[in-house]
């Protein structure tokens, strides 16, 4: 699918999980009213949408924010960390961000 292609994977710092372990996250959780759509869909390894905190207002263990259309992972403290092990040229080539490393 579209997230897939364009996110090949899990955004958490130091998590190599690649896609093909992955899937695919709402950001805003589906429960909450989160639509599925490229503003709203991320990937993430099965480990990490587990434990991605949905409810914004109880941040435990961090969650998955879109910054500059790139999906990114925040701190419970609400620091976003990328993960530099990505390569977002697809995304640039796509959306023409100047997002991610
Ligand atoms: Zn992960």
């Amino acid at each position: 699918d579209l997230a897939r292609m364009v996110l090949t994977t899990c955004p958490v710092p130091g998590c190599r999980h690649a896609a093909d372990n992955c899937e695919v996250h709402h950001v805003t959780a589906w429960s909450r009213g989160g639509l599925t759509n490229m503003d709203n869909l991320s990937i993430l390894c099965r480990y990490h949408n587990r434990t991605n905190d949905d409810d914004p207002g109880k941040r435990t263990r961090g969650r998955i924010e879109i910054r500059a259309g790139t999906p990114t992972w925040v701190s419970p403290r609400g620091t976003p960390v990328p993960n530099n092990r990505h390569t977002y040229g697809a995304m640039k080539q796509l959306f023409g961000t100047q997002a991610g490393p």
